[in-house]
């Protein structure tokens, strides 16, 4: 059962509900009761790919334990 997000703007609070998706646009109730909420788009796949991820030395020299700092 697909799962939406919805943000409550009585309280600002997000909340996810499971239903179906015949009952996608069906008005949901924040947890704490308020009944202004507006559903949000799904984020499927926004993460993406860590191309910026800095490279971490991986051994094989120029490490610590390689130049004699370690004793
Ligand atoms: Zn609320």
């Amino acid at each position: 059962m697909p799962r939406y997000d919805f943000r409550c703007r009585s309280c600002g609070a997000t909340f996810e509900l499971r239903r179906p998706m015949s009952q996608a646009s069906d008005p949901a109730v924040c947890p704490q009761g308020h009944e202004d909420t507006v559903k949000l788009l799904s984020t499927v796949a926004v993460t993406g790919a860590a191309t910026a991820a800095p490279q971490a030395p991986s051994g094989g020299g120029g490490g610590c334990c390689g130049g004699g700092c370690c004793g």
